[in-house]
Formats: structure tokens, sequence, C-alpha cells
């Protein structure tokens, strides 16, 4: 294993995202990774749909072959529109794929968007959102579970991470282990959830600690700046107490 807990990080976008920062090239992901001394990192761009592969290619051949610490990713999106566990596009040849929920069960709402009110009942979509998080877990085998619950945060029906959310993500994380699929523990998500939510999020992680399902670090990067840079996942890595033992560095596939 590495130097430390923080010595990796699987969750980096790049300039195909279209909205990171224009640094964010491969060469310059590739180059800062050498400088901050991280011993591995995941190129994770988005695949929020089946085109979004031709990204992933490209960054493919990007890559240079004799990085070895330097791994093809994806974080892809999993179907909304068939709610039926797939991911948008297939998977193979990538070795880390995160898989995350962008966009409201059955709609093409993205999750930063309010009008998912006028779409359905909040109860409907988190009980949507539940199933369809369980059937992703056995069906598309992820590596990992991007930023879990970010979306269901934008409801007004979930106010913190307290008893009857942590009862399903209970159920959830005892799915992951049964699949071998990871949670993962990500910086960027604190700036897209509320203050209390934010406070109570490590309660996830005490339960993944319990069930013994793996934590992925990740930085979420868009920008060279947040590359391996953990503030918010040193805090709950330090309040639950996770170790090296607990977390899961990407692998080449
Ligand atoms: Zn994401
Ligand atoms: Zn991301």
């Amino acid at each position: 294993m590495f130097a430390n807990l923080f010595a990796y990080d699987s969750h980096i976008h790049t300039t195909y995202s279209g909205h990171s920062h224009e640094s964010m090239t491969v060469q310059a992901i590739v180059e800062r990774r050498s400088s901050l001394g991280l011993q591995r990192i995941a190129i994770t761009e988005h695949v929020f749909d089946v085109e979004d592969l031709d990204r992933i290619v490209q960054i493919t051949a990007e890559i240079p072959p004799d990085e070895e610490n330097v791994l093809l990713g994806v974080e892809m999106d999993a179907d909304a529109r068939s709610l039926d566990g797939a991911l948008v596009a297939p998977t193979q040849g990538i070795d880390w794929v995160i898989a995350s929920f962008h966009r409201f069960p059955g709609t093409s709402i993205w999750w930063h968007d309010k009008s998912f009110r006028e779409a359905k009942e909040e109860k409907t979509i988190y009980n949507q959102w539940l199933d369809w998080v369980h059937k992703v877990i056995a069906k598309a085998r992820p590596n990992v579970l991007g930023h879990l619950g970010a979306m269901i945060c934008q409801l007004s029906i979930v106010h913190e991470f307290d008893k009857s959310i942590l009862a399903d993500f209970a159920d959830i994380l005892q799915n992951c282990r049964k699949y071998g699929v990871a949670i993962e523990l990500n910086e960027a998500m604190r700036k897209k959830i509320s203050p209390l939510q934010k406070d109570t999020y490590y309660r996830v992680f005490q339960l993944a600690k319990q069930e013994k399902v793996k934590i992925a670090l990740g930085s979420d990067a868009h920008s060279l700046s947040q590359i391996g840079q953990y503030a918010w996942v040193r805090e709950i890595v330090g309040r639950v107490g996770i170790t090296e033992k607990d977390c899961i560095v990407p692998e080449k596939g």
C-alpha cells in the first residue's frame, strides 16, 4: 500500500468535461501527479450519455503508456431513463468505474435543477432513487458509487443523515458488500449539500466501516489545484477513524 492514506486521488476531471478549468489537460494532470508526489491517480471523465465515450477514447490516447500510476477511469451515469441498474455505456477496458447519479430518476432533470419538484413527489423520487441504487450495485457492479446521496440531498425531506436515512444507507451498504462495490468519500460533495447534511454525512462512513465496505477517496478535481487536496475528507477520516485497510485504491484492470 502507499505512504499514507491520502497519497492517491481516484476522481479527477479534464477539459473534456466542458466544465473544468482550461488547465486540466491530460498532460498537465499527469505532471501534477508527479509534482505532488501522489502515488496513483485515476482520470475519471464524465460519461453522461453513450456519445461521451469519445472523451474516454481521447483520454486513453493521451495518457502516456509508461505512466503506470495514471489510470484510465470514468465517472459514468446510471441510466436514468431505464432505471434498470445499467450504466449509460459499456465500460470494457476502463480500469476504474465510478457510477454516479446526476439526473433525477425517470427524468432528464439534472441534480442541481430545482424543477424536479414539478416532475414528481419528493417521496417518490427518494424511493425510486433507493431502488435504482440497489439495481446499479447488483447489475452494473461498478468499482465505486460516486458521491452517494448528493442527489437526494436536494430534496427538502432529507434534512440530515438521521436514523431513517441511515437505515436505507445500511441496506445499500450491505448490498455493496455483497457485490464488492465500494463507496466514495468525495471532497467536492461538501459544496453540494446543506450544512446540516454536511455535518452528519460522516455517519454513512461509520456504517461503511462497520459493514466492511471499502471506501475510495476522491477529490473530484475540476482544476489542477484541487487534485489530491483533501480537507473535508480528512475531517471525516479522522472522525470515523478510517484507516488504510478500510480503503481501496484504483488498480489497473
Ligand atoms: Zn459527479
Ligand atoms: Zn466528478
